[in-house]
């Protein structure tokens, strides 16, 4: 399947908290990247909460021949201290960021200068010009804040306008949420490439508690269906892989711009995904 191989394939990750996860990360990053990824990103915890970890990872990953991105979260941090993290990372070489406002972690008040990432991709591109690659969020399941699906739109073409070139999507269950989101931005003078994000299903209470925080909605059959399974992980995971690679293909025969996997810091179900879709690993 040459043609699936000019599109974008992109791999998240998170920052490990210990040595041990430090030592899976490198060694999932490794391993998926023989799939020869577009780019490689890592999140970052509001309020700056896992900075060094995400730093760290970066840099490690970047060392490795990844084009490695790292997430950018607004809130609860200042204007200082984002200028001087991105800073860093133009120092290492990064060439793309994951603009996000992120969510303020429990406990923390202060929201700190950026309200919406709208704010914060205008102040990237104010203060750094056009060196970096912006990506953004998109929610085609519909953030949970939000107010309408026509405010949603609205504020998502202002974090294009100030300046974004792509975004990645949330995770979403129903191709056709994502292929309306698509054509509603489309509709609303928005060009940029739309990348769905891909989540495998790997584990009942982990992925129905996720899903009622942020929104992504899990149809009610494949619900019932992980309940079903919560106890035999053999039956979920092969009913998981079987539902996500079906969904990929239904994305893929209508020409997303790429796919952008939530690896949860794991090589599988995620190699076996990208195998199944007709992505294939190069020798190391
Ligand atoms: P925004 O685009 O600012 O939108 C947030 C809400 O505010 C939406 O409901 C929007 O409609 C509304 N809104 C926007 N502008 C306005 C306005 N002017 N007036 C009124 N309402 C407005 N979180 C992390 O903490 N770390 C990460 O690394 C991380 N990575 C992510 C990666 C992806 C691909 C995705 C999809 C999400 C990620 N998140 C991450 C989660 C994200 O931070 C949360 O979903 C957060 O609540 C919203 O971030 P945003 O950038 O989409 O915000």
């Amino acid at each position: 399947m040459t043609e699936q191989k000019t599109m974008e394939l992109s791999f998240e990750f998170f920052p490990p908290r210990t040595e041990k996860g430090t030592d899976n990360l490198l060694a999932v990053h490794s391993e998926l990247a023989k799939f020869e990824p577009s780019f490689v990103s890592v999140t970052y915890g509001a309020g700056g909460s896992t900075q060094e970890g995400t730093y760290d990872a970066v840099k490690s990953m970047l060392a490795a021949g990844s084009l490695a991105a790292p997430h950018i979260t607004g809130v609860g941090s200042s204007r200082d201290n984002i200028k001087s993290t991105i800073q860093s990372y133009s120092q290492l070489g990064v060439e793309r960021l994951v603009v996000l406002r992120g969510d303020l972690p429990g406990g923390m008040v202060e929201r700190g200068h950026f309200k919406y990432a709208e704010q914060l991709v205008q102040f990237v591109r104010d203060e750094f010009g056009d060196e970096f690659h912006i990506e953004v969020a998109a929610y085609p399941d519909f953030h949970p804040e939000s107010s309408s699906p026509a405010n949603e739109m609205q504020y998502f073409k202002r974090k294009v306008d100030a300046g974004a070139n792509s975004a990645l999507t949330q995770y979403f269950y129903n191709a056709d949420s994502y292929f309306s989101f698509v054509d509603q931005a489309q509709r609303s003078g928005i060009d940029i490439p739309i990348v769905p994000g891909i989540m495998p299903i790997t584990n009942y209470a982990t992925l129905t508690r996720f899903s009622d925080a942020c929104g992504a909605e899990i149809p009610r059959w494949i619900r019932a269906r992980i309940e079903q399974y919560q106890h035999d992980e053999a039956s979920l995971q092969a009913f998981g892989l079987d539902v996500v690679t079906h969904l990929c293909f239904d994305l893929l025969d209508n020409g997303v711009p790429g796919l952008h996997f939530y690896t949860l810091n794991r090589i599988e179900p995620v190699k076996e995904l990208c195998k199944r879709v007709g992505f294939e690993q190069v020798a190391s």
